[in-house]
């Protein structure tokens, strides 16, 4: 995407580094959601806002995945903000680094300056002064107070690296997907790639045509055909100079995302077909039933986020990747073993392994009027409509508690979090409020049995397959939003206020 002149819009200049000290609003993290919660709350007319990053520049996850062939599985123009559609996409599926550079553009084009290499160290509720006080560490670690905390941290940022016994006694390089050692030459040297989830269909083919793979696969994943490809430069021209066929695409592929909720929660015809087509997509690209039989997954179609890659088994059946149809069990002098018993020397270790979903760090850092939102969610995430936490005045969490999607674009849900926030807060003082937002903690508990009662039957919890939208303390889907995108909207628009305790009623919840 080309950076045209910035034109900040009026106030944007303090929705940044500018001063220390008190603000409306602090956002933590400029990824899609931090920057989605600046751009709400400045239409919203609060423009105090000071934006926090821990890295040295925005971007989120689309700055920490730089692995070879990181890209986008969501087609590329729905996967941006509304108000800030692109018509340079290079395809029909954008590339990692095009998605950086897009959020970087739309930093600069909305005139929002992150304080960047400053990480939130410490956040708690002073209920004397009705504030949040904020610790911001870096280089010049500052004290910070705001009305209002918005965590916009990410769901996906933390690695999740298995306890492999003796693996402390590898000596090759090790490392995990989201933290590529660019500084380490693959090139003909034996890797072990462990795991088979969405970033591991990515890397595997582009690993292989320069390294010796060894795939450890402990659950075959459901994949679908991607469908790639570049738009021409005509393609591009017509999107720049026609907006609303920009717009209309847009709609086309919000309307296709949401058909395939159907097929990913368990609707028991839409399942069986899109079902059918993984496996035609399996037979027509594994031709040897041996392997073919290795990777057909066992488990429903929709319980692990289904995978888009048509270069995946095409890897596997050139013979490039070897694939160890089981866990990484141990390492033992200095071979990896897998839970078959089989062993692999291998020069380095790539961990594919996902996220710490369930248990956000920043849980740890914030404490709100009883103790700590870790503390809170002990027995997993737990929110009102997917952003608000009794016992957390006046927080926000984005792209937090039951905020994901395995079937459309997860910015959508986080503008609509964006949205809920700036309005939630904008209204603060309305109906004899004193600009203290506490959750009752009967909305929570509501809000809490809806989802429950959502996902009762889908698949995500039903079956016995793993995956990382469960919280294993509880066995509750604590990621997911177990609905569409359009149910989410329609969710949040009957969120009245009512939610929040009038100033009276705090003592009585
Ligand atoms: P993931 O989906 O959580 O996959 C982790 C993989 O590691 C799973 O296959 C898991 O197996 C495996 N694993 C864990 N321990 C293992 C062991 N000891 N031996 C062998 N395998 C082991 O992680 P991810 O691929 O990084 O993706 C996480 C999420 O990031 C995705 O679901 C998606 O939402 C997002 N993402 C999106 C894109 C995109 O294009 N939009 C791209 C990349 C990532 P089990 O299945 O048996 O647990």
């Amino acid at each position: 995407m080309s950076v045209p002149t910035p034109t900040a819009p009026a106030g944007a200049s303090r929705v940044g580094p500018g001063r220390v000290g008190r603000y409306e609003v602090v956002v933590v993290g400029a990824g899609f959601a931090g920057l989605a919660a600046a751009m709400a709350l400045r239409e919203a007319g609060i423009d105090d806002v000071l934006l926090v990053e821990r890295a040295a520049s925005v971007g989120g996850t689309w700055r920490d995945n730089t692995y070879p062939g990181v890209a986008c599985d969501i087609p590329s123009h729905l996967y941006g903000f509304a108000a800030h559609p692109n018509p340079d996409w290079s395809g029909v599926y954008a590339t990692g680094p095009e998605i950086r550079e897009y959020l970087e553009t739309v930093a600069v084009v909305e005139g929002i300056i992150p304080r960047l290499n400053s990480p939130l160290t410490d956040a708690w509720w002073d209920d004397e002064w009705e504030t949040w006080r904020l610790r911001v560490g870096g280089p010049g670690p500052v004290d910070v107070s705001a009305d209002a905390l918005v965590l916009a941290c990410g769901r996906l940022t933390e690695p999740r690296i298995p306890d492999v016994p003796g693996l402390e006694g590898f000596t090759g390089p090790v490392f995990h997907s989201s933290r590529w050692r660019h500084d380490v030459d693959l090139d003909g040297a034996r890797v072990a790639v462990v795991g088979t989830g969405a970033s591991a269909v990515q890397l595997v083919p582009e690993l292989a045509r320069t390294a010796r793979v060894t795939l450890f696969q402990r659950s075959p994943a459901w994949i679908v055909p991607r469908g790639a490809r570049a738009y021409t430069d005509a393609e591009r021209d017509r999107f720049r100079l026609h907006p609303s066929e920009l717009a209309d695409l847009r709609a086309q592929l919000f309307a296709e995302g949401e058909e395939r909720f159907a097929s990913r929660s368990g609707d028991a015809a839409a399942s069986a077909a899109a079902r059918d087509i993984a496996l035609a997509h399996l037979r027509d690209q594994i031709p040897d039933p041996a392997l073919r039989a290795r990777l057909t997954p066992d488990y429903a179609f929709g319980c692990k986020r289904v995978l888009l890659s048509d270069e995946f088994y095409p890897a596997l059946a050139s013979g490039a990747v070897t694939l160890e149809a089981s866990a990484l069990a141990a390492v033992d002098d200095g071979a990896l073993v897998a839970a078959s018993g089989a062993r692999h020397d291998v020069d380095a270790i790539v961990f594919a392994t996902g996220f710490a979903s369930t248990r956000q760090p920043y849980a740890d850092l914030v404490r709100g009027e009883h103790g700590t939102l870790a503390q809170h969610w002990s027995r997993g995430m737990t929110s009102f409509a997917s952003t608000v936490v009794s016992g957390f005045p006046n927080l926000f969490v984005l792209d937090g508690p039951n905020a994901s999607l395995g079937h459309n674009s997860s910015v959508l849900m986080i503008e609509e979090q964006a949205a809920y926030l700036a309005r939630t807060l904008a209204n603060r003082f309305d109906s004899d409020r004193d600009g203290v937002l506490r959750v009752d903690p009967r909305a929570e508990r509501a809000y809490t049995a809806e989802i429950d009662r959502a996902a009762a039957s889908t698949p995500w919890i039903t079956g016995g397959c793993r995956n990382w939208y469960v919280d294993d303390r509880s066995g509750r889907l604590t990621l997911l939003w177990p609905g569409t995108v359009t149910a989410f909207r329609e969710r949040l628009a009957r969120a009245d206020g009512s939610e929040f305790l009038l100033p009276l009623q705090r003592e009585v919840a």
